[in-house]
C-alpha cells in the first residue's frame, strides 16, 4: 500500500516540465526551482509515512509555487505603523530619515574611504570620523560606534571588568526586554556583579561601601520600561561620578534610549539625555541609534578617550564591528542633530513633534474618505523602550465594533497590498495618524475601504 504511494509521486523532471514551473525557473533558476521541488517531495513522503496518501502532479506544483511566493518575495515588506508606538520593535524601531538613506545609498553603491586616510594614502579608522561628530553633539571626549547597544554594553564591561568587580544597584540588575538582562551580559563579560541597596532604594553612600580593590566599574541602568514609583531613590549621577573620581573608578551608563534633545519639551517626562550624562561626568555611557536617537540600529558609547582606547582595541571590538552603510547613515543622522534640524528631519522627532491639530486634521480625511468611523482623542506611546508609562495625546480613527469583529479587520488590514498595523481597544480598531509616515495616506484609506467594505 504505501510502497504503490511511494512510487505514484511524480518525478522531479516531470514536475520541472510542468509550465507553471517552468515559468518559476525561467524568473530565477532552475537549480532554485529544483530545490523547491525535492523539498516538496520530501514533504510528500513524510506526510506518506504517517499514513496520508500521495498527492497528485497538480497539489505538489501547488506547494511549490506557495513555497517560492513566500521565501523569494522580497523582505523585510514595507508597512504601514498606524499604532501611534513610535518606536515599535516588531515594525523596525526608528524608519531612518532621507538624508541617512542617501548616505547609506552612496556608502553601499561604490567604494568609500572607510579606512582609508585620504590625506595620506595609509589605512585609517572607521571610527575617527564619526567619534569626532559624536564628541560635537554629545559633548564628549569621542565616540565610537558598533552593532547596538546590547553589544556596546558587553564590550564595555569586557574591556574594562573581566575578572573584576562592578557595582550596580539592586533595582537596576534588571531586563530591558529582548533577552538583555543586565546580569547575564556582566557573567558573558567575565565581570562579577556586585549588587548594591534595595529595588526600590539605593544611595551614593551603598556604591561607595562597595568599593574595594577589585573594583573595576560602577554601572548605572536606565530603567527604560518600567518605572519603580513612590517610596524610592536613586543618587544623582554626579554623585557616581564622584566617587568615581575620588575612587579612581569608572562610571558607566547604559542610557538605554540615549535621546539628544528633551523630551520634555513635548509634554512628556523629561527622558535623561547623554549630555546630561556627559555633563554630569560620567566616563562612558552607551546609548542605542535606532532608538530616540532616530537612526539606524547601532550601539554608541561616548565619553573618556583613554577608556574608550580601552574597549576600541578589545578583541571583542572586531566581533561587534558596525558596518558602513550604518555608519554612514548614523554619521548624517548625527548631523541632522548638530544643524539643529532633528525635529525637521528626523523622522521619529517629526512624529513626536507632529501638532495635535495637524494629527486631528488627518484623522478626519480618512473618515470622510471612507465614510466610516469616528475622530476621537486618544494616546501615542513612545514605546522601543523609551518613556515607559508615558504617551502623547493624539487623534485616532476610530472604527468602532467593526462588523466580523476588530481582530478580524486587523487581520484584513494587514492582508492589504501594503500591510497596515492598526490596534485594537474596546473592542475598537485604532488607526493613529502620528506614526504613518509621509505620502502614505492613499494606502490607508485604501486598506480601511477593503476591509470594512465601504
Ligand atoms: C534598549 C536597551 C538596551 C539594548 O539596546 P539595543 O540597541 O537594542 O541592543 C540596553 N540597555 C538599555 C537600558 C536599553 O534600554
Amino acid at each position: 500500500m504505501t510502497s504503490t504511494e511511494f512510487r505514484s509521486l511524480p518525478g522531479v523532471e516531470r514536475l520541472l516540465s510542468d509550465a507553471r514551473l517552468a515559468a518559476l525557473a525561467g524568473a530565477y533558476s532552475r537549480e532554485a526551482v529544483t530545490g523547491l521541488v525535492r523539498r516538496s517531495l520530501d514533504d510528500a513522503r513524510e506526510g506518506i509515512k504517517k499514513g496520508q496518501s500521495a498527492p497528485g502532479h497538480d497539489q505538489i506544483v501547488g506547494a511549490v509555487l506557495e513555497l517560492a511566493a513566500r521565501s523569494w518575495r522580497p523582505w523585510p515588506r514595507r508597512v504601514i505603523n498606524a499604532t501611534g508606538v513610535v518606536l515599535h520593535t516588531n515594525l523596525g524601531r526608528s524608519p531612518l530619515s532621507r538624508v541617512a538613506i542617501e548616505a547609506a545609498t552612496a556608502a553601499a553603491e561604490g567604494y568609500s574611504d572607510l579606512e582609508l586616510d585620504l590625506a595620506t594614502g595609509k589605512r585609517g579608522s572607521r571610527q575617527a570620523h564619526i567619534g569626532e561628530i559624536l564628541a560635537q553633539v554629545t559633548g564628549a571626549e569621542t565616540g565610537i560606534a558598533v552593532n547596538n547597544n546590547a553589544s556596546a554594553v558587553l564590550l564595555a564591561l569586557s574591556a574594562l571588568a573581566a575578572g573584576r568587580e562592578v557595582i550596580v544597584s539592586r533595582g537596576e540588575a534588571v531586563e530591558i526586554g529582548g533577552g538583555f538582562r543586565v546580569p547575564d551580559v556582566m557573567r558573558q563579560s567575565g565581570a562579577v556583579l556586585i549588587e548594591v541597596g534595595t529595588t526600590n532604594r539605593t544611595y551614593a553612600k551603598d556604591y561607595e561601601a562597595a568599593v574595594t580593590e577589585r573594583t573595576a566599574a560602577i554601572l548605572k541602568v536606565h530603567p527604560s520600561n518600567f518605572a519603580v514609583t513612590g517610596f524610592t531613590h536613586s543618587p544623582e549621577l554626579a554623585e557616581l561620578a564622584e566617587i568615581g573620581r575620588r575612587r579612581s573608578i569608572p562610571v558607566l551608563h547604559d542610557l538605554g534610549s540615549g535621546s539628544l534633545l528633551d523630551t520634555a519639551k513635548y509634554g512628556m517626562a523629561h527622558e535623561p539625555t547623554v549630555q546630561d550624562s556627559v555633563q554630569a561626568g560620567v566616563n562612558l555611557t552607551l546609548f542605542s541609534g535606532d532608538k530616540l536617537l532616530g537612526g539606524p540600529q547601532a550601539g554608541v558609547i561616548v565619553g573618556s578617550a583613554t577608556l574608550m582606547k580601552r574597549a576600541a582595541s578589545h578583541p571583542l571590538a572586531r566581533a561587534v564591528r558596525i558596518d558602513k552603510m550604518t555608519l554612514a547613515a548614523l554619521s548624517a543622522t548625527l548631523m541632522s542633530y548638530l544643524k539643529g534640524a532633528a525635529e525637521s528631519e528626523v523622522p521619529v522627532w517629526r512624529m513626536i513633534s507632529t501638532p495635535l491639530d495637524a494629527l486631528e486634521k488627518r484623522a478626519q480625511e480618512w473618515s470622510d474618505a471612507v465614510r466610516s468611523g469616528v475622530v476621537k482623542r486618544s494616546e501615542s506611546a513612545i514605546g522601543g523602550g523609551s518613556l515607559p508609562g508615558q504617551t502623547l495625546p493624539t487623534f485616532v480613527l476610530a472604527i468602532a465594533h467593526p462588523a466580523g469583529g476588530p481582530d478580524e479587520i486587523c487581520a484584513k488590514l494587514r492582508r492589504s497590498p501594503v500591510p497596515v498595523i492598526a490596534r485594537i481597544e474596546n473592542d475598537d480598531v485604532l488607526l493613529d495618524p502620528r506614526t504613518v509616515m509621509e505620502g502614505e495616506d492613499k494606502t490607508v484609506i485604501e486598506a480601511l475601504r477593503s476591509a470594512i467594505g465601504t
